[in-house]
Formats: C-alpha cells, structure tokens, sequence
C-alpha cells in the first residue's frame, strides 16, 4: 500500500520544512521538501491514500528508554494494552520498559516472551530491559548474564542489522531500575558482562553510600540527603562502568552536580550517555509540595530546586543530555496516596517538553525531535527508525503546534491517572500517530480527511 503524507511541515534531527513523505506498506519511500523537484507524477504512482496535514507538523514517532508497564504483575496499574495505548497517544511507538514487574524480567526467555505478547498487540514495538541480578535481589547476575547464555547467545548472529550482534534482538538495554546494585563487585560483574553483549546499562543512580547515609543519620531533610545520593551513585556508576568497559546511560539525571560529572565524563572521552524526564524540566520542588510531597507529588528522583532545573535544560541546549524519556511510573490513586513513587508520564510527555522546551524558545522543534527520537534510538541501536528518511520504518506522528489544551487524567488512555501535569494548560498536541506504516492512534484527525 502506498500513502501519501502532504501538507505536512516536516520536521525531524536535520529537517524542518514544508513538504510531503510518501509511504509503501511499513517504510518511508520517500521525502521531498518545498524548492526540491517532485520526483514522481503522482497520478501514476497509484497512491492508495493521502493524508493531507493542512500544515500541521509530521514528525518521527518518539521513542522512550523508560518506562513501567507493570505487566506482569501489576494489572490494577497497568497492562500491556493500556501501557501501549497510552504510549500512541503521546507518539510513542518505540517503547523500553523496565524489568521491575513481577516476575522479574530476569532471563532472556522472560524478555521474549514479553516481547511476543506485545507483538501480538499490533500498537508498539517494546523492548523488555533486562534486569542485571536474579529477581533484582542484588545477590547473583541474571540468568540471561551467565556464561552459558553469552556462550548461546553469541550464536544468535543478527544479520538483518549488518553486523554481528552478540545478544539477542529483543533486548536493548540492560537495567535495574527501581535502585542500584549495592555490591560493587557485583555491579562491576554486570557491567562486563552487559558490555560483551554490546547492550548499554541504564543506571537508577540512588545509592549513596556513607556520605547519603551521614546526611540522613545527621537528620537532614529529604532534599539534601536524596541530592547527595544521586551525586554519590552517579559517580560510581561512571567509574564502575569506566573499569568493565561498559557503556553507562545515566537514567532521569535531576542534579546539577550530577550533570557536571556526567557532562566531565564525556570530556574525558568516557562511554557515557544521560537522559532526563519531562517532569524534572518542567517541575521543582515546588510543585511536588502542592502536589503533595509524600504522595502525588513524589518521585524518584525528587523534583530539585529551580537551579537544577535551569541545569538540566542548559544540559538540553549544550548536548550534555542526549535524550528525553519519560520514566512513565503509572499508580492506582490509593498507591500514590500511600508514597509510591511517579508519575503517569507517557501522553504528556510531548506537550510538557513543546511548552517549556521550544515554546519558551530554549530549543528547537528540531532539536526536541533529536531528543525524543534519533538520539535514543542511536543509544538503543535501532537504526532503522527516528529520523524521516527514505528506507527507514514509517514510524510517525502528526502535531498540531498551536492546540492548547488542558490534562485531563480522565481522558488518559494508561491506567496510571497520576500525573503532575493534571489540570495544566500545554501546548503541543500528538494528534495520530502511525506504526510501520498503519495509523495505529488517531485523535479524531483521519476523520477529517
Ligand atoms: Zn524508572
């Protein structure tokens, strides 16, 4: 089937024009801009349907290197079907979830089985993270990081990708995430392990060692304590992945400290990368205190001061931070109430980042793109999608720029109501969002075609 996108402005890392994208069955065919001589009649290219945008603005779909799904395990939060429906409609059609469900996703049979009961879905294309110890207990590595399964693994050549891949296709990153592995011979193990298997390790960054411990026995408030815990861990994490040769990715950095280490890292050449969340460039503690700061608004990281913020979007403008995700953390109302920490964080996530990001004119749309699609996608090694490109996957999502609109939780397609944008105005709105070349979430925007 042949599609044809006009009307469009078109906008991705390298582009941002006027122009129209032409689809056949799940790949882009091919893209031209306004000034560029169309290369086909169009008449006779037998197009079997146009998508006419009238000027809104077509982007590659988003990708997200965190989020909690819940399943298995946790349906009363979220499910699969909800998770991936909440995904589609923030434009989200690649999706890692973390591996903190129960069971733990733990060995790579877990991960593909997973991975098949999301395919069998027809919405996203999710990648299980694989836990780094048995059922993320902290005491032995992960069946999938045993020397039997590097051995087996190693087999499994992925020749579709054009080069050899040790691990298997289903797997992308490997993560604790929830906490950190204490031990740090542990730790270490893991990271030598992940880097055999080329698969970066996304790192929660929350143990502090004595120094988190001092400040807490010395009864410092929560703020402190938990900074210095996120500056302590994400040093180790860098110099332990630095040892085992391993590609460290800082999960959700919130500290201005830590974004110096990381942002020294990188000048010293180290494998390192770092993403931030929507909530931590849009929110402070302030907000976390009217959202209360014990049960709607916690989150792990807290939400820091105003300083941090600036940091972190500096850190967006600079190239500090290479990518956005959402840390999506859906919760019944009565979780929230009680302390869990998150927030529902996949259909906001584009809207938030547009109204702080390049509706106060810190970044470009283009860049925001970068951010929220090729970056992770390179970090994730997904080289067939995040940018509009002839001969990439025609994952995409059409935005109207100009909606303004308000959160209402009600309307959430995840489960997970808890949001901290609830009642917000935000600009910014995902209005269909199209998976391999099939229109898989639609707003409302085909039927007025
Ligand atoms: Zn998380």
């Amino acid at each position: 089937m042949k599609t044809l996108l006009q009307n469009f402005r078109i906008v991705d890392a390298s582009i941002d024009a006027i122009g129209a994208v032409i689809l056949h069955d799940e790949i882009i065919r091919d893209v031209w801009v306004k000034g560029e001589a169309i290369r086909y009649d169009i008449g006779r290219m037998g197009i079997d349907r146009v998508i006419d945008g009238g000027g809104l603005t077509l982007m590659p779909a988003f990708i997200d290197m965190h989020a909690h799904f819940r399943d298995p395990g946790f349906p009363e939060k979220e499910t699969l079907e909800s998770a991936s429906l909440a995904a589609l409609a923030g434009g989200y059609t690649t999706v890692i979830c973390m591996a903190n469900t129960k069971p733990v996703i733990d060995t790579f049979e877990a991960a593909q089985a997973l991975k098949h009961r999301s395919n069998a879905l027809r919405l996203i294309d999710l990648y299980p993270a694989l836990a780094l110890t048995r059922s993320m207990a902290g005491t032995e590595l992960a069946s999938g990081f045993s020397a039997l399964d590097l051995i087996r693994t190693s087999a499994l050549k992925d020749i579709a990708l054009g080069f050899s891949w040790p691990g298997p296709r289903y797997v992308r990153l490997c993560s604790e995430d929830g906490k950190d592995v204490a031990d740090d011979a542990l730790f270490k193990e893991a990271l030598v392990r992940a880097a055999a298997l080329r698969l970066p390790v996304s790192c929660h960054c929350d143990a502090g060692g004595h120094e988190a411990l001092q400040a807490w026995e010395a009864g410092q408030p929560y703020s402190i304590w938990s900074r210095i815990e996120e500056n302590v861990a994400t040093e180790r994490a860098i110099r332990l992945g630095r040892e085992a040769g391993a590609h460290v990715h800082i999960a959700h950095v919130s500290t201005k400290e830590a974004l110096a280490r990381i942002r020294a890292a990188k000048a010293r050449g180290e494998s390192v990368s770092c993403e931030v969340t929507p909530h931590h460039l849009c929110l402070t503690e302030s907000d976390a205190a009217s959202l209360g700061s014990e049960s709607y608004g916690r989150v792990n990281p807290p939400l820091r001061n105003e300083e941090d913020r600036q940091a972190l979007i500096a850190g967006l403008v600079d190239g500090s931070i290479d990518a956005i995700a959402t840390d999506h953390a859906p919760h019944t109302s009565g979780d929230k109430e009680h302390g869990s920490p998150g927030f529902s964080g996949l259909e906001t996530s584009f809207a938030a980042c547009f109204t702080e990001l390049v509706g106060k004119g810190h970044l470009s749309l283009s860049r925001l793109s970068a951010l929220m699609s090729v970056a992770p996608a390179r970090l994730l090694r997904l080289f067939d999608r995040g940018a509009i490109e002839p001969g990439l996957l025609a994952d995409l999502v059409v935005v109207d720029t100009e909606a303004v609109w308000h959160v209402d939780t009600a309307l959430f397609r995840s489960r997970g109501k808890n949001s901290a944008f609830s009642g917000r105005a935000l600009s910014g709105k995902t209005l269909m969002t199209l998976h391999a070349g099939s229109v898989v979430f639609d707003r409302g925007f085909g039927a007025k075609l």
